[in-house]
């Protein structure tokens, strides 16, 4: 039953021409699809307005080719077939009674232009951003002129597309932000210089987009609020301040974050709690009558409430939330709060982004899924058979399986070795800042309680023999995998011979590892969280940690997640020593061993523990000792037992068998191609 409690949550909110239907606003978010897949973004955003947000925004949607962004996935209003493009998203946002809005972009010297090979644009003749070894050319006054026409004229392709909002995007490192930072604009004409002059552009960008759009949609403003560069950029208890006050009632919604870099934005759980937002943005308000709105990761309907009536913010931004759970919405509508999908802040999500591939879910498996395999989040076929399963091993795997297999309709029993469910979580959970990630067990923990068909068993470590004579039609194995002891992983292609056993120990061996202050030396030739979170553990306790790998950074594979430069800061400055660019050879009288991977040069290390964290293998024997024990094809492999992944592949690969068991299974996930 619907909580009257949360009646604010669902008022109806006026934004410039257009009325929300409550205060749910799904705030723009990449989806790593853009203009190459209109018909997956437009299921996407489709179902987030089934799933009860009010306003939905489309990814970042480049005004002009000077603003590429291949091969990241971004959307385009150059043309008229852009204009059919999107009116198939505003279309499947209007069809659930939602507002569609577009995140109207210009790059500047952020923009890749590898596409088009347009020269980048800049207010000040920057270099381009990062390693892009090219310079962006100073806009002179007629560039400016172009720019302005260029939004006018996407703004006017987006109103014809049929979108209620339209974005003018001063957030992250983009080019009206470039024009609003000192740090970035140098110019001595009447676009540099005092804060008017800066936000000059701005104010011109909002006044033509208003006129672009003739009345018809409401102009948005997306505004970093702070850059985090300290005083040498944009403050919220600075610049920020005159910049809002400035252009306080021009726009018809503030959308107000964080950035410079996007990493600040959505920052990932192990650096931020939910809500960390408010006291950047908290001033907006005060400065303007139209409605703001901010993110924060909220997932907590209480917390929402709390920053509607202390008056922080009008909507309830949510990017992340809205990819865990496309129906939070619905079921606070619902009355159904225990049952939200709550994000986790792993910025797996990101991960697709950067790695410009479409997007994935830790939590939600059918997140990108809605079009290419025709997935939706809250509804699932019954099954073809009455066929009863057992899942063996209760990690994220085999919780999503079993749930998943429990909405069908099958009977399902799902057994576990320990007292606890979770598999893999549980240990990750205990790692510094990984507590959220909890998460994915209890979420399916709960939602498999209220299913009589399925059955949970406890402490049930299970033999081939107790398999096959407990008489399930058919056998999933979600037995997970372990970490290997044999170095082997990103870098070492070959098994290590590793003398001296007694030293050397795996995240498996976490309750054996010494308890009085000792020397670790911990080597992360997995590139993930749980090298450097294992480090900071260790140091936390007291230890004396040495974090040695083969790539030229910690944890590397996390820049895909926008946490790298936060996990490497946070390594020194607990003065975790640092052995970067370095594999291991192997253990010598108790010392282990390392070259540098540019010049082969040895450097030997002391220490009294060596912590490898390098692999996973699967779990398996189960599979192999079943084989003649059950029929054939009556026994599969899912999760980390198939193939040792991080949690996003292990959910998403019991959601798939469940899908796909008794279904044809040689159908192929859908692409977008080209008109043959
Ligand atoms: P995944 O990520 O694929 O879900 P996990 O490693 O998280 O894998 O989970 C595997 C789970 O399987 C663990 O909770 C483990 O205790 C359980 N398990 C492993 N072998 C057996 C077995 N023979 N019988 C019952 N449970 C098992
Ligand atoms: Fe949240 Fe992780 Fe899903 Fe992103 S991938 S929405 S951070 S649970």
């Amino acid at each position: 039953m619907f909580n009257p409690r949360y009646a604010r949550l669902f008022d109806e909110v006026r934004i410039g021409p257009k009325t929300a239907p409550n205060r749910f606003f799904q705030t723009p978010h990449a989806s790593g699809m853009g203009w190459r897949a209109p018909k997956a973004s437009a299921a996407l955003r489709g179902i987030k307005a089934e799933g009860g947000w009010g306003v939905v925004s489309t990814e970042y949607c480049s005004i002009h080719p000077s603003s590429d962004d291949f091969p990241f996935g971004y959307l385009s209003l150059w043309d008229e077939d852009d204009v059919r493009a999107l009116a198939r998203i505003a279309d499947a946002i209007h069809e659930h009674g939602s507002l569609a809005a577009v995140e109207l972009w210009h790059g500047g010297f952020h923009a890749n232009n590898r596409l088009t090979r347009e020269p980048l644009l800049s207010p000040s003749g920057q270099r381009a951003h990062f390693i892009q070894p090219m310079a962006a050319r100073a806009m002179d006054k007629a560039d400016i002129a172009e720019f302005r026409a260029w939004q006018s004229e996407a703004a006017a392709r987006a109103r014809r597309a049929g979108f209620d909002i339209v974005y003018v995007y001063a957030g992250h490192d983009y080019l009206p932000l470039q024009f609003l930072s000192r740090r970035t604009n140098r110019r001595l004409d009447e676009y540099g210089g005092s804060i008017e002059n800066r936000t000059r552009l701005i104010s011109q960008m909002i006044e033509d987009t208003r006129d672009a759009v003739k009345g018809d949609c409401a102009v948005a403003l997306r505004l970093a609020v702070d850059e985090l560069h300290g005083p040498r950029g944009i403050t919220h208890d600075g610049e920020a301040r005159d910049i809002v006050a400035t252009l306080a009632e021009l726009p018809d919604l503030w959308d107000v974050n964080v950035a410079g870099a996007l990493g600040n934005d959505s920052r990932s759980a192990r650096f931020s709690d939910e809500g960390f937002q408010e006291s950047y943005v908290a001033f907006v308000k005060k400065l303007t009558t139209k409605p703001v709105v901010g993110v924060g990761r909220f997932t907590s309907p209480d917390m929402m409430l709390s920053q509607l009536r202390r008056g922080i913010l009008d909507f309830i931004g949510a990017a992340r939330p809205s990819i865990a759970d496309p129906f939070l919405p619905l079921k606070i509508r619902e009355g159904r709060e225990d049952e939200i999908r709550e994000c986790i802040g792993c910025n797996i999500c990101r991960a697709a982004n950067n790695e410009a591939v479409p997007i994935r879910c830790t939590q939600n498996p059918t997140m990108g899924e809605e079009w290419r395999r025709g997935w939706h989040p809250e509804q699932i076929a019954p099954g073809r058979s009455d066929k009863s399963v057992l899942v063996v091993g209760a990690g994220p795997a085999g919780l999503e399986c079993a749930l998943a297999l429990g909405r069908r309709g099958h009977q399902v029993a799902l057994a576990e070795a320990g007292r606890e469910l979770g598999g893999r979580v549980l240990f990750e959970a205990r790692l510094p800042g990984l507590q959220s990630w909890i998460r994915v067990r209890d979420w399916r923990q709960h939602m498999i309680g209220k299913l009589a068909n399925i059955s949970v068993y406890r402490e049930s470590p299970m033999t081939a023999g107790d398999i096959a004579d407990f008489g399930a039609d058919h056998v999933v194995l979600a037995t997970g995998g372990s970490w290997r002891r044999d170095g082997i992983g990103g870098a070492g292609e070959e098994p290590l011979a590793l003398a001296d056993d007694e030293m050397i120990f795996t995240p498996d061996d976490l309750d054996r590892l010494p308890v009085k202050p000792a020397s670790i030396v911990i080597y992360d030739d997995d590139h993930y969280a749980v090298g450097s979170a294992l480090a900071e553990m260790l140091r936390a306790r007291g230890h004396r940690v040495t974090y040695a790998t083969p790539l030229p950074v910690v944890s590397s594979w996390t820049q895909m997640t926008d946490e790298q430069g936060f996990i490497q800061a946070r390594l020194m400055t607990m003065d975790v020593g640092l052995v970067l660019s370095h594999r291991l050879m192997g253990v010598a009288g108790g010392k282990p061993q390392f070259a540098c991977i540019h010049t082969g040069r040895p450097l030997e290390l002391s220490c009294d523990a060596l912590l490898l964290v390098t692999g996973r293998v699967p779990q398996d024997a189960l599979y192999h000792a079943l084989a003649g024990l059950m029929p054939d094809g009556a026994v599969s492999r899912i999760g980390d037992c198939l193939a040792p992944s991080h949690i996003a592949d292990a959910v998403f690969s019991g959601h798939r068998f469940a899908r796909e068991f008794g279904e044809d299974r040689t159908a192929v996930p859908r692409r977008e191609r080209p008109e043959p």
